[in-house]
């Protein structure tokens, strides 16, 4: 039996420590992600938010397409603070249908380059690029003459007739990329482009970038588009029918003498409803931090937006530099009303 004293002391003590536990409870700091990346690096990104600056993270993890229209169900009662989307054809839409919040961040503003951030709406919501990646040309080594496809504008040359595969025009990766050649050709001339491309097809669109890498390999299809983490994913590979496959393609940066090689983002943005605003500006400028740069980029082969961000990523970097296209991101957003319309017109589905 303890020393009746003793048993009032303890009791007292634990009362006081209920009563503290019960006031930490109340200041549970959380977060509410909604992300459309889910990539194993990641979670040492959202662990490193948490250890910094005692938030949690709460994560919703799904398609782009399937947080939007959880999104719009939600509507005000939303519990989503931030929501991260692949591709400035997405993040343009979401932001177009009020589903972002106006942001003002000179952290934000310093780190990432006004071109990667998407400001379209007029009502000064904001959406901020977090990672790049590049679309690009693959082409079968064995079958297609490199000379051939130095450019966007070659896939639609007679000489590729049957030997041209792509994913469907309607994905937002195609959006973006046909809409940036409507920025830069004008629709008209795109258009005339993409009836080109179609024409030189070699079966229906389907499947992913991958799918278009793997069968450049197979011989299937002569050239093909894919963005740059696709490839280099397989680079990484531990499967050895990966690399192999990797072995009989050629890449090309395209448009090096032109506008240079169509750049888009994986980007994050405040949710219009965010309950928890204070965290999530935070959350976000956390983003923009070196060591979540880095985290970011690595974690799926980009590269970070914040220039003084250096990566360790051998095979990344076996690609090379490039001319990237400077065309503001928000304008490839933007673009895809012309590039939909163009890819009905064209039939590329
Ligand atoms: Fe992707």
């Amino acid at each position: 039996m303890p020393h009746p004293k003793f048993s009032v002391l303890a009791a007292a003590l634990a009362l006081g420590a209920v009563v503290a536990a019960g006031a930490v409870c109340a200041q549970e700091q959380v977060l509410n992600l909604y992300s459309a990346r889910h990539y194993q690096t990641d979670e040492n990104l959202y662990a490193g938010f948490t250890k910094q600056t005692g938030i949690r993270v709460n994560r919703i993890e799904a398609g782009d397409e399937a947080i939007l229209e959880r999104l719009r169900n939600e509507g005000a009662n939303s519990p989503a603070d931030v929501i991260l989307l692949v591709d400035a054809a997405r993040l343009w839409k979401a932001q177009v249908e009020g589903l972002f919040q106006p942001l003002k961040s000179p952290t934000l503003e310093a780190r990432i380059p006004a071109t990667l951030r998407g400001n379209d709406d007029g009502k000064g919501s904001q959406w901020f690029g977090i990672s790049t990646r590049a679309r690009v040309i693959v082409y079968n080594k064995a079958k297609v003459d490199a000379a051939l496809v130095r450019n966007y504008e070659d896939l639609a040359r007679p000489e590729l007739k049957g030997r041209v595969c792509t994913r469907s025009g309607a994905h937002p990766y195609m959006l973006s990329l046909i809409g940036a050649m409507s920025e830069h050709l004008g629709e008209a001339q795109a258009e005339q482009w993409a009836s080109g491309v179609v024409a030189n097809f070699a079966r229906k669109p389907r499947g992913g970038d991958t799918d278009q890498i793997r069968a450049v390999a197979t011989g299937e299809c002569g050239v093909a588009l894919t963005n740059t983490y696709y490839l280099v994913r397989l680079m990484r590979s531990d499967k050895p029918a990966d690399r192999e496959a990797v072995e009989r393609i050629g890449m090309v940066w395209p448009n090096q003498g032109s506008f240079g090689t169509h750049v888009n983002v994986s980007g994050a943005a405040l949710a219009r409803h965010a309950p928890h605003r204070e965290n999530a500006v935070r959350f976000i400028e956390y983003l923009a931090s070196d060591s979540a740069q880095a985290y970011l980029a690595d974690g799926n082969n980009e590269w970070p937006v914040v220039g003084t961000v250096k990566l360790r990523n051998r095979e990344l970097e076996s690609l090379g530099a490039f001319k990237a296209d400077t065309l503001p991101i928000a304008s490839i957003g933007r673009a895809q009303i012309a590039a939909s319309k163009i890819i009905d017109r064209t039939g590329w589905r």
